[in-house]
């Protein structure tokens, strides 16, 4: 056995990661492994990726100082942008990224799984800015419940096929979206949508997330002359998290803080962390922490956030966790709302309900951080596709 310790585990963050599939989901794997390998570090690829990144998402995305908030928690708050990038959310710098690979593989078609709609919808406009045929996996119950993201992938030409076994939500849409890959792997690149999933794909997720923290650090050490105290994302899957978070780990002086959500706070409520109150397992081809039963059947997660509502977690985030590089808090349902209402009101910006949790931490733990501290948060997306759902939560007068 001590012999197998030293074999080389790619994909592996400690124990967590690997790639737990069936052996005919290989060959489609290991394609992408090469060509990861063989496009990415090109002169072509970094050159077309940078042009994409500036000139047709947005970048860099600006740092903002919330002075007013600032003055009333008496330490400084600063967000990283990304509510600004093009279709309002950080998903876009990883679909662009994935599309122009399978681009350059020759491939002609991209698949994608999506929950609340954000990532089928990045997915769609990288296939329609590359002219790649788009299809978008998604459970028939959140077809339903996000109408607005159908049409917006519809009307960028991505075909949409609606889910219906399981539970008809995000985990069965991955299910049915890897199952696909697997017979048309020839043509066909899946764009996964989270830094999870079987290796590589939470190392790729990273690498094109990681802008936002590289970005990050940069900006804050020109703008402030000194690293932040804290760090803070949310976590669904993981995907802005460990772009915010990644830069900064050899820094040890900075905290950095990943929340997940606590759903309605209510004893044994359905909720979306599965770092705090989930048990190690294997899904979608990942050993990482999940929700599930005492049967290791996985539950149903919920969370007033749609783009949350996952019930595992990226591997590198479980890694940081067990050795006590980043922690993991919770925000509830409640506080993520009133953080929404909260930086709307105090600073004019209108925050994902996804994003709303990174913020509503800060908020509860303000005692807690010391005066004068700078705290960064990422700001994921932008709060305009929350606005009629938050409305039914909270009063506005
Ligand atoms: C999808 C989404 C998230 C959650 O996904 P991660 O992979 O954990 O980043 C967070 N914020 C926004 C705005 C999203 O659209």
């Amino acid at each position: 056995m001590k012999q197998l310790d030293k074999l080389p585990r790619p994909g592996y963050f400690g124990e967590f990661g690997g790639r737990y599939v069936p052996e005919i989901l290989l060959p489609p794997l290991t394609e992408l492994e090469e060509a990861i390998e063989r496009i990415m570090p090109s002169e072509e690829y970094r050159n077309t990726l940078r042009d994409l990144l500036e000139n047709y998402c947005g970048r860099e995305t600006p740092i903002t100082l919330c002075e007013n908030l600032s003055k009333e928690l008496g330490f400084e708050l600063y967000l990283k942008r990304e509510d600004l990038l093009h279709t309002g959310a950080h998903k876009i710098n990883n679909a662009i990224g994935q599309a122009l690979l399978a681009k350059m593989m020759g491939k002609t078609h991209v698949i994608a799984e999506t929950g609340a709609g954000q990532h089928g919808v990045a997915t769609a406009t990288a296939a329609a800015k590359f002219g790649l045929r788009c299809t978008v996996f998604m459970g028939a119950k959140d077809v339903e419940r996000q109408a607005p993201n159908v049409q917006r992938m519809k009307l960028m030409g991505a075909t949409v096929v609606p889910v219906q076994n399981g539970s008809c939500t995000l985990k069965d849409a991955i299910n049915e979206a890897l199952r696909y890959w697997i017979s048309h792997q020839h043509d066909t690149l899946y764009v996964f949508g989270t830094a999870a999933g079987p290796h590589p794909f939470p190392t790729l997720v990273r690498n094109l997330q990681k802008v936002i923290g590289t970005e990050a650090r940069a900006q804050m050490l020109a703008k402030t002359g000194s690293l932040p105290d804290y760090v803070v994302a949310a976590v669904g899957g993981g995907s802005n998290a460990i772009g915010m978070l990644y830069p900064f780990v050899g820094d040890e002086g900075v905290k950095l803080i990943g929340v997940e959500a606590g759903g309605t706070g209510e004893p044994g409520c359905e909720n979306s962390a599965a770092i705090n109150l989930g048990k190690p397992g294997i899904l979608h081809g990942e050993l990482t922490m999940l929700l599930q039963d005492e049967h290791g059947q996985i539950e149903e997660s919920s969370s007033i956030s749609a783009g949350l509502d996952y019930p595992g977690v990226g591997p590198e985030h479980v890694y940081l966790h067990s050795i006590g590089r980043a922690h993991y808090g919770i925000a509830y349902d409640q506080e993520a709302l009133d953080a929404f209402k909260r930086l709307s009101r105090t600073e004019g910006i209108i925050p994902a309900l996804e994003s709303s949790h990174a913020l509503a931490w800060v908020f509860s733990h303000a005692a807690e951080i010391p005066a004068g501290s700078k705290v960064l948060v990422n700001l994921s997306g932008r709060g305009d596709k929350d606005l009629a759902h938050a409305l039914q939560h909270i009063t506005l007068d």
